[in-house]
């Protein structure tokens, strides 16, 4: 049996397609202890389940309000019976990797959050110029595995603090470098729970983003790198750690909050209207970077969410820029 918190609290309903489904169907399905009981039923015995879990820790931001239930499946198996479980009663689901490019909302989550961070979701292994890691793998491991194999070209993945699924998700990447160019192949759960397997050019990824993923589950990839020497690679890495401490600020945030608009980069337009260490609440624009939110102390997703309110506001009416924000907002008010 799995790991099921013994208490449950009010339960609430799911937002979003599911709600809307709910309500033609006439009536709410709540997640609440019995779903939960009924959906550890059909786990296997490392699997963790728990109601009302806060999603502020799992998250880089330190805000939101808790998920309705947060599950770890242990193996695919589980995954898959959680998406199938989900879909029979008409829960919606999110699956969270790191939450380093997450802002959850204060009402938290109605429906099941999905954590891949069980370690049968987070193995990495080498072989030739290839190193296939399970989504649950943070990027740094994946970094450090191939700089163990003299592998070039996977510097650039070191400092971005998320894991890999996430990564696939936004297409992650830094120095001129994203995921997708050293992508080779992907294995994937789609929301019936069915396991397949695709190219990456048979995904379509642009600018922070793989549009694929928001309605599939990245299980693994493999990634191709170039052999060089360990020499370069130790200081391409260096180098970027180094660039990272300089211009990035320390406290909790989700890295860049917008993506750069085709005129200028995000950071600088904000710098230029002014809004550098700006605060509502306990959220500040990063006196360092003009593009970071960081929390700076007892923020709530409110306040972050205000900020960016108003960032957005002013390069509207004054450069006539339309702002779009590169972290997911996900959750209720
Ligand atoms: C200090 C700091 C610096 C950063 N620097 C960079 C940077 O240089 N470059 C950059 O690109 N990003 C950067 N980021 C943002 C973030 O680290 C990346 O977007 C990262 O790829 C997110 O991964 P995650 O595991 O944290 O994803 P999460 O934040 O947990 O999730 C992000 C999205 O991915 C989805 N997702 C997660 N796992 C999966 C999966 N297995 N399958 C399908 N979808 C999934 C989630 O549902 C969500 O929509 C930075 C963040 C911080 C806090």
């Amino acid at each position: 049996m799995s790991t099921l918190a013994p208490h449950a609290e009010e339960s609430r309903g799911a937002s979003g397609p599911a709600a809307e489904l709910r309500a033609a169907h006439g009536g709410m399905r709540r997640v609440d202890a019995s779903f939960a009981s009924e959906l550890a039923v059909r786990m296997s015995g490392g699997a963790v389940i728990r109601l009302e879990e806060p999603l502020a820790r799992r998250t880089t931001l330190r805000v939101g309000g808790v998920a309705d239930l947060y599950v770890e499946p242990a193996q695919e198996r589980d995954l898959a019976a959680i998406l199938v479980f989900c879909r029979e009663r008409r829960v919606d689901w999110l699956v969270l990797g790191r939450g380093s490019n997450l802002l959850v909302r204060d009402g938290g989550y109605r429906g099941v959050v999905i954590g891949l961070a069980q370690p049968a979701f987070s193995a990495i292994a080498c072989e030739g110029l290839r190193v296939c890691a399970g989504a649950g793998a943070m990027l740094k491991a994946v970094a450090v595995a191939a700089r163990r194999q003299n592998l070039g070209e996977f510097e650039f993945l070191e400092g971005i603090p998320g894991s890999l699924g996430g990564a696939l998700r936004m297409n992650a990447g830094a120095n001129g470098k994203w995921l997708f160019e050293i992508l080779e192949r992907v294995r994937i759960m789609d929301r019936r729970g069915n396991v397949l397997e695709m190219g990456s050019s048979d995904l379509a990824a642009g600018y922070r983003d793989c549009p694929f993923f928001a309605d599939h589950i990245a299980l693994s990839a493999v990634l191709r790198g170039e052999l060089s020497d360990i020499e370069s690679i130790q200081s391409r890495s260096e180098g970027y750690r180094r660039r990272r401490l300089e211009t990035q600020p320390r406290q909790p945030s989700a890295g860049c909050v917008f993506k750069n608009p085709a005129s200028i980069a995000a950071g600088k337009l904000i710098e230029e209207l002014g809004f550098k260490g700006e605060c509502v609440g306990g959220a500040q624009v990063s006196p360092i970077h003009g593009n970071f939110i960081v929390n700076a102390g007892g923020a709530t997703a409110r306040d972050i969410l205000a900020l960016i309110e108003r960032i957005r506001g002013r390069a509207r009416s004054e450069r006539g820029i339309a702002l779009e924000t590169e972290v997911k907002i996900v959750g209720e008010d």
